[in-house]
C-alpha cells in the first residue's frame, strides 16, 4: 500500500506516518527527515540545501525528486510505503505518479491532516520550548520568521495538491486538531474502511 500524508507544517505528519508505519509494517519515507540528514552529513545535496531549509524555503524539485526516486527503488519498498512532507509541489506530484508508473505502481490514499493555522504556529513554538528546556537542538526552521516562510510555502505550493488528489478521489480528510491518539485513531478508520473496500 502506497500512503501519502499531506498537511501543514506542524500538523502531525511526522508523529502519525511513524505510528502508521509501526502499524502497518511500511518504511516512512520522510523528506524532511532524508534532507536533514544530508545536512548533517555534510553531503553534496546537504550543502545545496541547508540554508534554504534554515530559511523554511522549499528545497528545489530536482534534488527531492531524486531522493525520492532512489528511496522507493530500496526492496523495503517493494511492499508499500508511507511519503511525509512529499510531494510538496505540483511538479513533485507529477514526477511521483511518472515514477510509479513506470514502475507498474499507484498511490492508493492521502490522508490530509486539517489543522487551524493559529494551532500550527502554537504547536511549532511549543515544540522548540519543549526542545529547548530538554537540552535538544531546536530545529533550524523552528523560529517565527522561518516558520513565515514555510505557511506561505505551504499554502502557494502544496495546498493546491489537496484539490489534485481529491480530484483524483484519492483525498480521506482528518481532524488533526484533536489528540494525538484520536488523530492516529480517524486514520485506522480511513484504513480499515480502505482494506475492506
Ligand atoms: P515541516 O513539515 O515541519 O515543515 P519537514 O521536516 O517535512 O517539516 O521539512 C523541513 C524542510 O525540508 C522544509 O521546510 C523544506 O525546506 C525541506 N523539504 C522537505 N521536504 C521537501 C520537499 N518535498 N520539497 C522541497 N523541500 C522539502
Amino acid at each position: 500500500m502506497i500512503l501519502m500524508l499531506l498537511g501543514p507544517p506542524g500538523a502531525g505528519k511526522g508523529t502519525q506516518s511513524q505510528l502508521i508505519s509501526e502499524r502497518l509494517g511500511l518504511p516512512q519515507l520522510s523528506t524532511g527527515d532524508m534532507l536533514r540528514a544530508a545536512v548533517k552529513a555534510g553531503s553534496p545535496v546537504g550543502l545545496k540545501a541547508k540554508k534554504v531549509m534554515a530559511d523554511g524555503g522549499l528545497v528545489s524539485d530536482e534534488i527531492v525528486i531524486g531522493i525520492i526516486a532512489d528511496r522507493i527503488s530500496e526492496p523495503d519498498c517493494a511492499k508499500g510505503f508511507i511519503l511525509d512532507g512529499f510531494p510538496r509541489t505540483l511538479a513533485q506530484a507529477d514526477a511521483l505518479d511518472d515514477l510509479l508508473k513506470s514502475k507498474g505502481r499507484h498511490i492508493d490514499c492521502v490522508i490530509e491532516l486539517k489543522v487551524d493555522d493559529t494551532k500550527l504556529v502554537e504547536r511549532i513554538e511549543c515544540r522548540a520550548r519543549e526542545t529547548i528546556a530538554a537540552g535538544g537542538t531546536v530545529r533550524a526552521d523552528d523560529n517565527p520568521e522561518a516558520l513565515k516562510t514555510r505557511l506561505i510555502a505551504y499554502y502557494r505550493e502544496t495546498a493546491p495538491l489537496i484539490g489534485f488528489y481529491y480530484a483524483h478521489r484519492l483525498l480521506k480528510t482528518v481532524n488533526g486538531m484533536t489528540p494525538i491518539s484520536d488523530v492516529s485513531r480517524q486514520i485506522d478508520d480511513v484504513l480499515n474502511q480502505f482494506q475492506h473496500a
